[in-house]
């Protein structure tokens, strides 16, 4: 699909006119001005040049005390003061100057008030504006300025055969089916009109970032073969109230132009917020009128324009309940993140660009990747193609491709990150006692790789573990076993050193997330039964928490918590404990080698 830009002026253009009316300005101006140039000399010098006869006009200004004449050719106006000189006329006289009555012409009026405040106030004003349009431009929007201006601004793609289709978009089946009914709506509306079915006049496609939403939305209008209009939500929050509220009017004044077409609304979060109904805030009144624009547009047509609206968001839960009522975005499409089959067709569609080498396991990089977004997994097969020419070669390999995981999730290897001795050795012992922990626990996932080359992302080691299939469902064993090779790593360093490190702060923090949630989420505690504690908000990023109970309950759940998180550490210890020869044999291997795979670990681990 191809972009139409409206073709902005260029820069010249205004300086152009800006030099046009300096040169008007010279060319009036100037000569006035010239004219009005007055050289001061003194009583003698004009005495002087009376003697030589040299005068040629004179005036005398009784009223101001002052002489003001010229040379004989007129060229230059000389003025001097006047002094007590009784003879001063006849010796004029006799020196062939003339007397005249005004040798500096005024003037008019009206010409001398253009020129001194009229103009300069133009000018200003042009200046002004001129640079007050270049900021507005600069800060988004191109009439970001412009009262009530006609344009919204909005992307707009006309159809094109080149454009994105659904096959472009992996995985993502359920959401497809959901959206083929608007394409085949939008080729041949005459068969729900018979019938007098509606189209739904809005679609919400809801997911985390990444997942495909904005490709979803332009494989519609690509597939329907109808022109798309994009916008982002945050693009109609302008500097001065009304203005987001007159772009939306003129988003959809261009789209019913267009009609049949797809208007798409990224991150509507940012203009369908839940209005607050208290105290009016001044600061969203604009987003308010916007909103309200929005409701008031999208009541005004009728479900059989051919104008359709989808919009994109990950916090659906903020979005206000107006918007997402019957008769506006009815309908709702969740865009998740892709399982184990749609991260192996993604990784797939991408490689399409890409020249592979034929042995590629798609599956197996899948399965690394776990929980990776659409996004991450386009990012990970173009990181393995720039990794492929950093090192001269003509392919992509197995190798690039994992090595381009690890480099999404953990960021590139530190090569100039110099641990001491001691160091790497804590480093090592506490890879090792996550994975050890994880392989003696029958429920916890196989390690994939072990590494400690400090990474970007200022990871000192990780130990990469990769489920089999799609996992739906934990149990309570499973997260608990879970929580204990989290703790795994600190034990480890407990068990061989008996000091610990700052090494395990966000091993910390995600075992008390898990902890949390199995008591407060999922009721999986005896105390507290089947009782929520707990709600989650953001979902889709990253979900935070909020607690739902008394300061009383919070205090016992805080110390269940500990207790849980103590019984796994405690679990992890012994496990370390019983197999110390065992602990010591693999840090060895990996302090020596740095990254070992799940297999070397797993033949150590057996032997
Ligand atoms: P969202 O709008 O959900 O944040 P986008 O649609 O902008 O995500 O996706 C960003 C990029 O990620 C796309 O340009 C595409 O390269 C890749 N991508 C995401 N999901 C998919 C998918 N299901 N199939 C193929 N590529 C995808």
């Amino acid at each position: 699909m191809h972009e139409v830009k409206t073709p902005k002026r260029p820069l010249i253009f205004y300086y152009i006119i800006v030099m046009l009316i300096l040169a008007l300005f010279n060319f009036l101006a100037m000569p006035w001005l010239a004219e009005r140039q007055i050289k001061e000399v003194d009583y003698g010098t004009f005495m002087s040049m009376t003697e030589r006869g040299e005068i040629g006009l004179v005036e005398v200004r009784a009223s101001e005390n002052q002489i003001v004449f010229t040379d004989k050719e007129q060229t230059t106006v000389y003025e001097t003061g006047m002094m007590p000189d009784p003879d001063l006329t006849g010796r004029l006289y006799s020196s062939g100057a003339q007397f005249s009555g005004q040798i500096i012409k005024q003037t008019s009026p009206l010409l001398s008030a253009l020129l001194s405040w009229v103009l300069p106030i133009v000018l200003m004003i042009a200046v002004g504006q001129f640079i007050s349009r270049r900021i507005a431009r600069s800060m988004g929007g191109p009439n970001a300025m412009m009262f009530g201006g006609d344009k919204s601004g909005a992307k707009v793609y006309v159809q094109s055969s080149d454009g994105i289709k659904f096959s472009d978009v992996a995985g993502e089946d359920e959401a497809k089916d959901n959206l083929k009914e608007i394409v085949e709506y939008l080729h041949d509306p005459s068969k729900y009109k018979e019938i007098g079915a509606s189209m739904p006049k809005g679609v919400l496609l809801v997911g985390p970032p990444g997942t495909g939403k904005t490709m979803l939305a332009k494989a519609v209008a690509g597939e329907a073969q109808v022109s798309f209009f994009s916008m982002s939500g945050s693009e109609f929050v302008e500097m001065f109230v009304g203005m987001g509220a007159s772009k939306v009017r003129d988003l959809f004044k261009q789209a019913k132009e267009k009609a049949p077409c797809i208007v798409f609304i990224d991150e509507i979060d940012a203009i369908g917020k839940k209005r607050d109904g208290g105290i009016a805030g001044g600061g969203n009144d604009e987003r308010e009128q916007t909103l309200n624009q929005l409701l008031t547009e999208m009541d005004g047509f009728e479900g059989n324009t051919g104008v359709i609206i989808l919009a994109a968001t990950n916090r659906p839960e903020s979005l206000d309940p107006a918007l997402t009522r019957p008769g506006r975005f009815d309908r709702r499409v969740p865009v998740e993140l892709p399982d184990l089959a749609g991260r192996e067709a993604i990784l797939r569609v991408h490689a399409r660009k890409i020249k592979v080498a034929e042995d590629v396991d798609y599956l197996q990089i899948a399965r690394m990747a776990s929980g990776a977004s659409g996004a991450e997994l386009a990012n990970i097969v173009n990181e393995a193609a720039l990794r492929a020419v950093r090192q001269g070669r003509q392919v992509v390999t197995q190798e690039d491709l994992t090595e381009s995981i690890e480099v999404v999730i953990a960021g590139y290897q530190k090569k100039n990150a110099i641990l001491t001795d001691r160091e790497k050795w804590t480093v090592a012992y506490h890879e090792i006692g996550h994975a050890l922990v994880a392989a003696k626990q029958t429920n916890s996932a196989p390690v994939q790789k072990i590494t400690i080359i400090p990474r970007t992302s200022g990871a000192l080691g990780y130990t990469m573990q990769v489920e089999e299939g799609n996992r739906y469902l934990m149990t309570r064993e499973e997260i608990e076993a879970k929580i204990a090779t989290l703790t795994g790593g600190r034990a480890a360093e407990e068990v061989r050193f008996g000091v610990i490190s700052t090494g395990a702060s966000n091993d910390i923090e995600q075992a008390t997330k898990l902890a949390r949630a199995e008591i407060c989420q999922y009721g999986m505690s005896d105390e507290f039964d089947m009782v929520a504690l707990e709600t989650v908000t953001n979902q889709y990023l990253g979900g935070d928490a909020s607690l739902v109970c008394s300061a009383e309950t919070q205090s016992k759940i805080d110390a269940r918590v500990v207790e849980l998180v103590k019984r796994q550490h405690e679990k992890a210890l012994a496990i370390l404990r019983d197999n110390s020869a065992k602990l010591d044999e693999l840090a060895k291997y990996l302090y020596e080698r740095e990254t070992i795979t799940g297999e070397e670990f797993m033949r150590i681990l057996n032997s």
